[in-house]
């Protein structure tokens, strides 16, 4: 398995990277639910996602 976990820069949780994980997917820390964007892949490095101020229909 290629398995890699990076860390929740907000909690410092491990959150688990999936095999077909690409750079700039959004990721949520299942400790936290913070979400994170994933900056890169090997090693696994983990972001902070950016607040999105567009309108999801709420
Ligand atoms: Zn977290």
């Amino acid at each position: 398995m290629n398995m890699a976990n990076g860390e929740c820069p907000e909690c410092a949780g491990a959150v688990s990277l999936a095999p077909n994980t690409e750079v700039g997917e959004i990721l949520s820390c299942p400790d936290c639910g913070a979400r994170l964007e994933v900056r890169s892949i090997n090693p696994p490095s983990l972001v902070p996602a950016p607040k999105v101020e567009e309108d999801w229909g709420e």
